[in-house]
């Protein structure tokens, strides 16, 4: 399989099997908006628990979030994204098209070398909306572009009721919207997007080093979930890249079918927003250092990357086509983590009573320690195609044998091998197989 016919076959896998479909589509569909369906709802979901376990639950100096998406307009002021947060469009006179000024390379468009553009003009890429019946210039607030606001919003109030230290971390999952000039490549560019956002306030003198150990723990997050290192790379921004409030920032790319492109990105902000936030709100938003008895502005390092643009990696990399038998075996090699069913137990004969109920009392046991079902709907060479396509790491079989010595085949996704066990001795057996992970089944 050539890996530019890659996005097209997984786009493809995503609609015929639910993982992702298009926006309204019983209406013509609305570009560039996509509906996660049943699988695909649980592998975002996953992806955000991953990442949560990783950031907040695994350690001791970060703590979670859950900020309002309509904040408060002067927020936008503060941080400068009414002014600043824009990109340079130009306009096509000949195809009459709308592009990015710094995306025209790659652009989508028939007439190519034809096009006649006008000079960039700046478009700020902020949703404006309007609180209340009354929509006059007083009600207009804007859809956050990006979750860190809400964080920086509420540094004093998690301070004074959790009393951290530094260094310590905000973490957040959340919407953000952004109207952008060119989205598309499926869900890598959408204007309505989810993100994964820490705020890491440290002490000035050591936001250096603390932004070298984000990068590094980032980059190894993505390895740990399955992404093969040759498609993962860090790439730092030159000066004339950085964004208005930052000293420094690293991208963490993947290497998509359509080219390198940004995954998340680590930012040094320094003590940008907590300033701009106290000049413009009048809160103190001081760190006290009882330690070294003086007041300051913490640094800020910001790990921020894109639920959506993550899990079309993790899907993207999993994504194998194998010749067995003189067959095409599609098969999305999830990590464990990811996987959206861990386990399908399916009956060899469905026709055959106690084969179906025995199946059915191994699926409801199972059931209550990780996702799992049961599927009799076809001939167990397709049932197996089917769970492989969606990445589901184990099929436990259930045949007339079993009736008799209560033992049942175990299929592993990757390796097709099968293992008789005991029924009974299943869930030790995949705990133990789930790379002895047992978080997973409880
Ligand atoms: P790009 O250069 O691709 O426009 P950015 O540098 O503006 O991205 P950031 O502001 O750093 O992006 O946002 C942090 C993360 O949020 C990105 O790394 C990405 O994963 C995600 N993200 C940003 N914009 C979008 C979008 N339009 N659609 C999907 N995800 C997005």
């Amino acid at each position: 399989m050539q890996r530019s016919d890659l996005m097209e076959k997984v786009v493809s896998l995503c609609k015929r099997r639910g993982f992702i479909f298009q926006s309204s589509e019983i209406y013509g569909g609305l570009a560039s908006a996509w509906d996660y369906g049943p699988l695909g709802v649980e592998l975002k979901r996953n992806v955000k628990s991953s990442w949560w376990k990783a950031v907040v639950h695994d350690r001791d100096d970060v703590v979670g979030l859950d900020a309002s998406i309509l904040m408060h307009p002067k927020v936008w002021q503060a941080s400068g994204h009414a002014e600043n947060f824009h990109d340079d469009l130009v306009d096509c006179r000949v195809c009459k098209k709308r592009f990015r000024a710094d995306h025209l390379e790659n652009r989508d468009c028939k007439t190519k070398d034809k096009c006649d553009f006008t000079t960039a003009r700046a478009f700020n890429l902020m949703f404006k909306t309007h609180l209340g019946a009354v929509e006059d210039e007083a009600s207009v607030t804007y859809l956050r572009p990006e979750t860190a606001q809400g964080i920086f919003a509420n540094f004093r109030n998690v301070l004074d009721s959790t009393h951290k230290k530094l260094p310590f971390g905000i973490a957040q999952i959340g919407k953000s919207f952004r109207n952008e000039i060119t989205p598309g490549n499926y869900t890598f560019r959408t204007r309505e997007f989810e993100q994964m956002e820490i705020e890491y306030f440290t002490k000035p003198e050591h936001a250096d080093e603390c932004y070298q150990q984000w990068i590094n723990q980032r980059f190894q997050w993505y390895l740990k979930l399955g992404i093969q290192e040759k498609h993962l790379r860090i790439r730092r921004h030159g000066d004339d890249e950085l964004a208005h409030y930052a000293k420094g920032c690293s991208d963490i790319e993947y290497e998509f079918p359509f080219g390198w492109s940004e995954l998340e990105g680590i930012a040094n902000r320094t003590d940008f927003d907590l300033k701009q936030h106290a000049k413009f709100s009048g809160v103190d938003l001081q760190y006290n250092d009882q330690v070294e008895q003086k007041k300051y502005f913490p640094y800020v390092i910001e790990p921020s990357g894109g639920v959506d643009r993550a899990t079309l990696a993790f899907l993207v990399d999993a994504y194998h086509e194998e010749e067995v038998q003189e067959r095409t075996r599609v098969v999305l090699k999830l990590n464990h983590q990811l996987a959206p069913i861990k386990v399908a137990v399916l009956p060899l004969l469905k026709k055959n009573s106690e084969i179906v109920e025995m199946s059915k009392k191994i699926k409801n046991r199972l059931q209550k320690k990780c996702v799992c079902v049961y599927d009799d709907s076809a001939a167990i060479g397709k049932l197996y195609r089917r769970q492989d396509e969606i990445g589901t790491m184990y099929c436990v079989t259930v045949d007339v044998d079993s009736l008799q010595d209560q033992q049942i085949t175990v299929r592993e996704r990757d390796t097709m091998k099968q293992e008789r066990i005991s029924a009974d001795q299943l869930e030790n057996y995949l705990t133990e197989k789930l790379t002895n992970d047992s978080s997973i089944l409880n």
